[in-house]
């Protein structure tokens, strides 16, 4: 379809700012622009007829780590990175928080737990897991030694605390984790022989905090273009010339993709491997005994209650290969497994199978170490990408941050 004069003049006239993406880092950059400059003419382009990556499709987790899998960042980042991105989780989750009602996007500060097993991790002698147990980049996954819980929680708590500025009480910091171990009988887990306690973290419903940033951005007059997908981008001296799938070229004088899982799609030399979450909602379930965010292995597997029903999602570590991907089917292999974890770690012995209401999947952005990528890529050409799983809490910092890149 030619587009008419009246359109080019309107929907495709030139731009100050074009984001690719409407997830949530592309919403929080035109959230955070439209603050610092409320004058701007940005327009942000979807191919979805919705957001079609992770940002509707997550667990809404509201998280900024679990232990083990900031022990293990430190091990694969070294620490000073592990605690900047930890601080760039916490800092968005207070900005979601000072932004939003907690009503809107159905917020609940019910806390994260961490589940263990009570393994010992198996290691090589390097302290490195199997090649054969890889997945996006380099990921791994290893069953943490419980024996190490208490250590882990006091190094955390005494660097964590400082960094992010977490709440005093008596001139004193809160502990952010605590052991939980003694809640496991009252939550009814089988199998579990440790738990640690994160009191700072929430849950909420991410459709509605999409819809809520959707409805923001527009009022401060965004334009939100859905069913268009850019192809490709030229840069030139003023600015940066976009193609789609509509007969009708952009220009824009700055442009930002924030396509996270899809990431290479448009820049094929970025460290950015797709990576499938597979999740399931069951049927409310009588007596539901817990409440809250729960971690287990690494985040490699995570729960939470919705009402009284349960969302399980991850077990990608159980076929690293296959969830490379872009498709957002859903695979038996990742389901059996997850519906296995949830009889026999979750559910208390003997329970009832419940049946499961709906199975969906979604894309994250992974790579070799979990920090996001914020750089400018060619003039007037910027990326803000690579969430590793973890995007809810940290969308409104990344979104800051290219903003400051970009010197918006
Ligand atoms: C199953 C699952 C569970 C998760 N659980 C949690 C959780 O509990 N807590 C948490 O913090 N994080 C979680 N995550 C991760 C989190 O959802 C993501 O990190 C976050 O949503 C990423 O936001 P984004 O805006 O960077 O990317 P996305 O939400 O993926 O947005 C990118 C958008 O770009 C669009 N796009 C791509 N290419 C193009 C193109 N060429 N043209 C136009 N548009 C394009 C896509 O359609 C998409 O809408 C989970 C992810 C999954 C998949």
């Amino acid at each position: 379809m030619a587009i008419s004069v009246w359109e080019q003049s309107t929907y495709f006239a030139p731009k100050d700012l074009v984001i690719v993406g409407c997830g949530f880092v592309g919403l929080w950059t035109a959230y955070e622009a439209k603050q610092k400059n409320p004058k701007l003419n940005i327009t942000i382009l979807e191919r979805g007829v919705i957001p079609s990556g992770a940002s509707t499709r997550n667990a809404g987790f509201s998280c900024f780590g679990s232990v083990s899998e900031l022990m293990y960042d430190v091990q694969l980042m070294g620490e000073a990175a592990m605690l900047e991105t930890v601080k760039m989780r916490y800092d968005g989750l207070q900005r979601i928080q000072k932004v939003f009602k907690s009503k809107e996007i159905d917020y609940n500060q019910w806390g994260g737990y961490e589940l263990f097993e009570g393994k010992k991790t198996v290691k090589d002698k390097k302290g490195k897991a199997p090649k054969s147990n890889k997945g996006a980049s380099n990921e791994t996954s290893e069953l943490y030694d419980i024996s190490k819980l208490e250590n882990d929680i006091a190094y955390l708590n005494k660097i964590l605390a400082p960094a992010l500025k977490t709440p005093k009480k008596n001139g004193k910091y809160l502990p952010i984790y605590t052991n939980a171990s003694k809640e496991i009988k009252n939550f009814g887990f089988q199998g579990i022989e440790a738990l640690a306690f994160n009191q700072m973290e929430g849950q909420l419903n991410s459709a509605k905090l999409v819809l809520a940033l959707q409805k923001a951005v527009q009022a401060k007059g965004v334009q939100i273009l859905f069913s268009t997908e850019v192809k490709k981008f030229k840069p030139h001296k003023k600015g940066v010339t976009i193609t789609t799938n509509l007969d009708a070229p952009l220009e824009t004088k700055q442009f930002l993709i924030c396509t996270n899982g899809f990431a290479k799609q448009l820049m094929p030399n970025l460290d950015v491997v797709p990576a499938r979450g597979q999740v399931f909602i069951t049927e409310p379930i009588k007596n539901l005994k817990f409440k809250g965010c729960f971690h287990f292995d690494e985040g490699y597997y995570y729960f939470r209650n919705l009402g009284n029903r349960l969302l399980l999602g991850g077990a990608r570590n159980a076929d690293f290969k296959n969830e490379n991907t872009y498709s957002l089917d859903t695979s038996d292999t990742i389901q059996k497994v997850l519906e296995q974890f949830m009889m026999e770690r979750i559910l208390p012995k003997g329970s009832k199978k419940p049946k499961i209401e709906l199975r969906w999947s979604g894309t994250m952005g992974m790579g070799k170490i979990k920090k996001p990528i914020i750089e400018q890529l060619q003039p007037n050409v910027y990326c803000a990408v690579r969430m590793s799983g973890m995007g809810v809490a940290i969308a409104p910092i990344v979104a800051q941050r290219a903003l400051k890149l970009m010197k918006v």
